[in-house]
């Protein structure tokens, strides 16, 4: 890769959902692993780097003063089948919807719960991306990256990515040093439906249809999401911004003695999940707006930028709703996407 395909002082509104200016000093489009491994030269680079996939889950406060790589590198291959199963090989610049759907039409389940989510499937091992009770790390195979430090590629198996609730050690423990070309998943022929979610139940009794297939699994749910979530291209948002707490049984009992309504995920004998949607809204902040951002009408967990928000703006609404969630509950929210 050409040096000189690197770009100066781009805008990044067009690569981020929340739709907030900031600029990159420097930006390169990164189409090949080969391209990738040529630029670093064989070892790390002196500037800060920062890989970018759709910007679903990023909100820059402030201009990024090095070299944004994003990620375009495309393909699909199945490396693998017999009967039952299949391993699929996925470039890390391929958009995650689309290539839920390309799987859902040769006959590859799993992925149907994950329909509809935003962004690149490089990410998607990053938060260990999961809805309607489906995580992508219990379909990933392994990981393929190039580190950014050494210039080296590397494999991760599933196990060593310490996946969990929007967590791996790509997102904490190594946290920007890694940047993902592709994703193996392996995947089933046999559908095994998950439908046991709450709104998929009931979106599911009110289908007509007597038989479920996978792909009408995958239209519920975008069905659903649709309704619930605003869609970027019309209503700048990244999504949940807060994590759901996770918390110990014995805090959990406390605070549902204070507050009875306080929806409850159990998740092991020890820890339980609990709603920050319900919190924030409890606070009185459903549909509040501070200046050009707010919280989303239909869903507290999502913060807006209603047009001209900046990313400062967008953070001093997030840290409001953390103190008032703080006061009432003693709990802190983390939020979700990366905060630059
Ligand atoms: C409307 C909406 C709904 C959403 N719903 C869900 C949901 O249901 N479940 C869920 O889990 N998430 C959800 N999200 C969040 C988001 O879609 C996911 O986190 C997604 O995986 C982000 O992908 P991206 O390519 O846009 O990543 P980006 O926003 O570009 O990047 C996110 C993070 O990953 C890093 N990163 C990106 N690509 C790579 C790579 N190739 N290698 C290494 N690091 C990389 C970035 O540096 C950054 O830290 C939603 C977002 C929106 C806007």
């Amino acid at each position: 890769m050409a040096l000189s395909s690197i770009l100066e002082n781009i805008s990044l509104q067009p690569y981020n959902t929340f739709g907030v200016e900031a600029t990159a000093r420097c930006f390169l489009s990164v189409a090949t692993t080969e391209a990738l491994v040529a630029l670093l030269g064989g070892q790390g680079q002196d500037v800060p780097i920062l890989v970018l996939g759709g910007g679903s889950n990023i909100l820059f406060t402030r201009d990024f003063e090095g070299l944004v790589l994003k990620n375009d590198i495309l393909g699909i291959d199945v490396l693998a089948k017999d009967d039952r199963s299949v391993r699929v090989r996925a470039g890390g610049g391929e958009d995650w919807h689309t290539f839920v759907q390309w799987c859902l039409r040769r006959g590859f389940y799993g992925l149907e719960n994950l329909s509809l989510i935003p962004g690149t499937v490089g990410a998607a091992p990053v938060q260990n991306i999961g809805a309607y009770g489906v995580e992508v790390g219990d379909r990933i195979e392994t990981v393929e990256a190039i580190d950014l430090q050494s210039g080296e590629p590397c494999r991760f198996k599933a196990d060593a990515c310490d996946f969990a609730y929007r967590r791996s050690l790509f997102k904490d423990r190594f946290r920007g040093r890694f940047f993902i070309t592709a994703v193996i998943f392996k995947l089933s022929k046999q559908p095994q439906l998950i439908t046991a979610y709450a709104d998929v139940r009931h979106a599911l009794a009110e289908r007509k249809e007597t038989t479920l297939t996978p792909q009408g699994l995958s239209d519920t749910i975008c069905a659903i999401r649709r309704r619930k979530l605003p869609d970027p291209e019309k209503l700048a948002n990244a999504g949940s911004f807060f994590k759901n707490p996770v918390i110990s049984r014995q805090h959990c009992d406390e605070l549902v003695g204070r507050f009875p309504e306080l929806p409850v995920y159990p998740l092991d004998d020890q820890r339980v999940k609990i709603a920050a949607g319900w919190m924030i809204e409890y606070c009185g902040w459903k549909g509040r707006t501070l200046g050009a951002c707010g919280v989303y009408p239909h869903q507290a967990l999502v913060l807006v930028n209603y047009g001209g928000a900046s990313g400062r703006d967008i953070l001093i609404l997030a840290e409001a709703v953390q103190a008032s969630v703080e006061e009432t509950f003693g709990i802190r929210l983390e939020p979700e996407p990366l905060i630059l």
